[in-house]
């Protein structure tokens, strides 16, 4: 199960995967992951768009010469 862009108010989020913290409001992702796979099984972690981007789970599209940010 991935969830899009959930978003919360408190707490401070750091990626999983480079560390540094997700500012609020900021996107990123949380998946369920286990031995580096999607995974509902998993433990949930927590990437920034760039770590999203390289691992695969976001995407750019070009739309009307706009980039748009697809998570799935
Ligand atoms: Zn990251």
């Amino acid at each position: 199960m991935i969830y899009a862009s959930r978003l919360y108010i408190s707490g401070e989020i750091k990626c999983d995967e480079c560390g540094r913290p997700i500012p609020y409001p900021d996107r990123y992702l949380a998946v369920d992951e286990k031995d580096g796979k999607e995974d509902d099984e998993g433990e949930t972690k927590r990437y920034c768009v760039e770590c999203c981007l390289k691992k695969g789970y976001a995407h750019y599209k070009e739309e009307k010469g706009e980039k748009i940010l697809t998570f799935f």
